[in-house]
């Protein structure tokens, strides 16, 4: 746990809607007043104000710069997955960060490989052919592990485990456990067309190939960019091994709770 006494150069990053634009107001007036200068280019600390949406803009803003500097968020909503906060708690959020009294923790990425191209996600990647049935063979740690048929293929963080992932019907990952997870997008099955159908939960350790003849139509999607892949044969991707998001937790909230103040 890494106590930080004191960052002094900031920017916010805020979702425009009436409510978060007023904390922003708030937030700057404060931190001028002790000792912090706005420094968009090279700031130390992100603070980040709306939602969970907001958090991952904010990460793939920096995303060049990540060590440099590290998140720290209050949700104009619920509680997120990416916030401990709530603009209720803006007090509490302030107080605890001026104090020093928060801790640090690393998000992991998912490192994607497109021909020479390079993506990182937080939530996850996915292969979407809207237009006509997408066939790619899956290797799982290069071991072909099956041929698959139908709309895409998920492949999500822990932490993207509530996002399109749990729409898709995987399983939600609680914090803490080193996991990705494969999801079918709309996968068909039938007597001539078998894949596994069900979500997959792997080891982070895992990497995991899709190849195609055909990819043309196909995007790659991550987390909200997408990109036209109509030339690739080959796509991998596993947990980044050199990147990590940094990020300020004011406060232990259980899992639990975040799950049951979004879901339930
Ligand atoms: P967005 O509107 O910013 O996000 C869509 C919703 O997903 C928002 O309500 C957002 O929460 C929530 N969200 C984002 N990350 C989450 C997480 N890790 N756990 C639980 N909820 C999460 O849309 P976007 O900017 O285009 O895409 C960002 C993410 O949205 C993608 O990575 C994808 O996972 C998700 N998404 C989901 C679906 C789906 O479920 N069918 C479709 C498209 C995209 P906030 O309100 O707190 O921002
Ligand atoms: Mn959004």
């Amino acid at each position: 746990m890494v106590k930080y006494l004191h960052m002094k150069k900031y920017t916010i990053i805020t979702r425009p809607d009436e409510d978060s634009l007023q904390l922003e107001k708030k937030l700057h007036k404060v931190l001028t007043a002790h000792d912090h200068l706005l420094d968009s280019t090279n700031p130390e600390i992100v603070f980040v104000v709306g939602g969970d949406g907001t958090f991952i803009y904010a990460v793939h803003h920096y995303l060049d710069q990540l060590e440099n500097l590290c998140f720290y968020g209050i949700h104009t909503g619920t509680l997120g997955f990416y916030t401990d906060f709530k603009d209720s708690d803006f007090d509490e959020f302030l107080t605890k960060y001026l104090n020093g009294d928060t801790f640090e923790i690393k998000y992991p990425l998912l490192e994607v490989h497109e021909e020479s191209n390079i993506y990182y996600a937080i939530n996850e990647m996915r292969i979407e052919n809207v237009v006509r049935t997408q066939e790619m063979d899956v290797y799982i740690n290069n071991q072909r592990f099956e041929t698959y048929r139908g709309t895409g293929m998920c492949v999500s963080s822990q932490n993207g485990s509530t996002a399109y992932n749990r729409s898709l019907g995987g399983a939600v990952l609680q914090e803490g456990l080193n996991l990705i997870e494969m999801c079918e997008i709309a996968g068909i099955h039938h007597k001539h067309y078998r894949s596994l159908s069900s979500p997959l939960v792997m080891s982070d350790t895992s990497v995991i190939r899709f190849e195609s003849d055909n990819f043309t139509n196909a995007i790659l999607g991550i987390d909200s960019d997408v990109y036209s892949i109509d030339e690739a044969s080959s796509i991998t991707v596993q947990t980044s091994p050199t990147k990590t998001v940094r990020v300020l937790r004011g406060r232990e909230i259980s899992y639990f709770s975040r799950l049951q103040s979004l879901f339930l």
